[in-house]
């Protein structure tokens, strides 16, 4: 097979335009390509003109000549081997079966590729099973109702299920584990596309029904998954893992233990600190979630094209590097969604955002963080970021009135530095309800000036950013992990063997595909410790 990049077509052409077009840049009769796939379809913009860029996998006649033709040309190259190929196979007689601890996107995958291998996992996972969990966790947004362990972060799928569902990821990956990822989603019943467009998403209500297929999946190969099972100890002996203790005063015993926890397993960090686990505090970010008219967006990103079918909502990445030297940038942008409560401890008030699939909602959100570093503002010890967590949240749920509703603000007041008292054209998304204030009473001084400084820069880039009726609803303050649980090469953690710290909790990840990712790579690792005896 060869591939051709950068295969530029108009907005609205039509299929037999594409063949046509690839026929063309081969230079071939029609009749040499006798198929092709597209592997990447994602859209150009410069120049005011809107065109569809393809990288398309052909498979054609006389290919040897035409790698003679295109030598020296980097639009044509081998269509490289991205086909997953596993690291090993299980015994027929399994002596230790691995316990992976969480259900989230890194916990799933790290299950399911063990499971592949014949490893049969035992995974425990502290909330419940997905459709229980949707309804604890609309309970928060509808009712005011927490329920501390089946909520946005905690239960079947993680953290990612109540989410916009973009499953793109800047991380170096040479060996194509994210087309892995993105394979058994399709399987699971994502829609093709994600397997080609450049900036893929799935939405809330589809990841619900995947996550219970690949369950079914892990379940029928001998795995098993047990729910409302929070691990609460660790059980050790002379720097090695040998199982784990339940919160219902149970144990599971294994020498192979992967940690999928999640940034927001606060309580258990706690227990693994208070048993040696080696741990660091690391940098995340902090701000609140901005709100926009969808259709601002896409008439500033896509001008007279704004509305097209597909297009769909626009997105948009934004950064500024601001003067007293922090970094101010958009986080998780969910086109035509909603701000959600994310909280998962009681009376504290968190932010997050989703979307479903049509991502048809009236308002654009983004959180609009700033960069933060244990060193200058948290320091005190690996657990020193999660206290600074909490505190902000709670003053967030002070500052918002109560009932989890959250305190938010005019775009235009905050700049002004005044507080607002009602809203203008933008209509909050976030439930139960915001109540209107001065973010700056609670957020640091310098997230403030840096936030204020970003603005007319993120204005230039998107026009009416600076709208003075968008809404900010805070606090953001689960950006990603405060804490990282190291790590050696061997993926186990630096001072207990055969645990293997994984994923976002762990600060190996960020987002759902990349979460996906390390547990491939992690139930890599710990079959390869199972197999060498490690
Ligand atoms: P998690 O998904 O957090 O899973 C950890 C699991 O471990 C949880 O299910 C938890 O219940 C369980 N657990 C924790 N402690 C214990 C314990 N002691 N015992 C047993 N089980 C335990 N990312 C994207 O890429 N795209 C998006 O569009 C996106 N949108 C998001 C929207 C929201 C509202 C949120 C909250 C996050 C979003 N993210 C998104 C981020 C993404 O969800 C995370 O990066 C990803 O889920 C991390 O995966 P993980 O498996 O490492 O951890």
């Amino acid at each position: 097979m060869l591939r051709i990049s950068e295969l530029k077509l108009p907005l609205d052409h039509t299929p037999e335009e594409l063949a046509a077009a690839v026929a063309d840049f081969l230079k071939v009769a029609a009749e040499d390509v006798r198929g092709f796939t597209v592997f990447k379809r994602s859209y150009d913009a410069r120049k005011g003109v809107m065109s569809l860029v393809y990288i398309i996998d052909v498979d054609v006649a006389n290919e040897d000549k035409l790698f003679a033709r295109f030598k020296g040309d980097r639009r044509v190259a081998p269509t490289p081997d991205t086909n997953y190929y596993y690291v090993g196979q299980a015994p027929a007689e399994l002596k230790q079966r691995p316990v992976v601890v969480g259900f989230g996107p890194c916990g799933i995958f790290a299950a399911l590729i063990l499971a592949q291998m014949g490893f049969k996992p035992i995974v425990l996972e502290r909330g419940k099973e997905v459709r229980q969990r949707t309804k604890d966790t609309w309970g928060l947004w509808r009712k005011s109702q927490l329920n501390t362990e089946s909520n946005v972060q905690y239960g079947e799928g993680g953290a990612g299920t109540f989410s916009d569902g973009k499953l793109y990821s800047q991380i170096k990956d040479p060996r194509h584990l994210g087309r892995k990822v993105l394979t058994e989603f399709v399987k699971a019943g994502a829609p093709e596309e994600i397997l080609y467009l450049a900036r893929p998403h799935i939405g809330t209500f589809r990841l619900v029904s995947m996550v219970e297929n690949m369950r079914a999946e892990i379940i029928a190969l001998g795995g098993e998954i047990r729910f409302e099972q929070r691990v609460d100890d660790v059980i050790l002996e002379n720097g090695r893992i040998r199982g784990v203790k339940l919160a219902d005063g149970g144990e599971v015993l294994s020498d192979y233990v992967v940690l999928a926890l999640g940034h927001s397993a606060r309580d258990t960090f706690q227990m693994l600190e208070k048993r040696g686990v080696y741990m660091e505090a690391k940098p995340f970010s902090i701000g609140v979630r901005i709100e926009h008219p969808q259709s601002l967006i896409d008439q500033a990103r896509w001008g007279k094209y704004a509305g097209h079918p597909i297009l769909g909502a626009a997105d948009y990445k934004l950064v500024h590097h601001a003067s007293n030297g922090r970094a101010v940038y958009s986080f998780c942008m969910c086109p035509g969604g909603t701000v959600v409560a994310a909280t998962s401890e009681e009376k504290r008030v968190v932010t997050n955002g989703m979307s479903q699939y049509s991502r048809n909602e009236r308002n654009a959100n983004s959180g609009f963080v700033v960069s933060i570093s244990p060193e200058v503002d948290y320091p005190g010890g690996p657990l020193a970021g999660l206290d600074f967590q909490r505190e902000l949240e709670s003053k967030a749920y002070d500052l918002g009135g109560g009932d989890y509703f959250a305190p938010a603000q005019l775009l235009g007041d905050f700049m002004a530095g005044k507080p607002s008292t009602k809203l203008g054209e933008v209509e909050p998304s976030y439930k139960p309800g915001v109540t209107m204030t001065d973010l700056a009473r609670i957020l640091p001084d310098f997230c403030v000036e840096a936030m204020r400084e970003a603005i007319p820069h993120f204005a230039r880039q998107i026009r009416g950013y600076d709208l003075h009726d968008a809404v900010l609803t805070g606090l953001e303050t689960r950006t990603s992990s405060p804490l990282r649980i190291t790590r050696g090469d061997d993926y186990q953690s630096l001072n207990v063997k055969g645990l293997f710290p994984a994923g976002e909790g762990a600060g190996y990840a960020g987002g759902i595909l990349s979460a996906g990712v390390d547990g491939i790579k992690i139930a890599e690792a710990v079959a390869q410790a199972i197999l060498g005896g490690r």
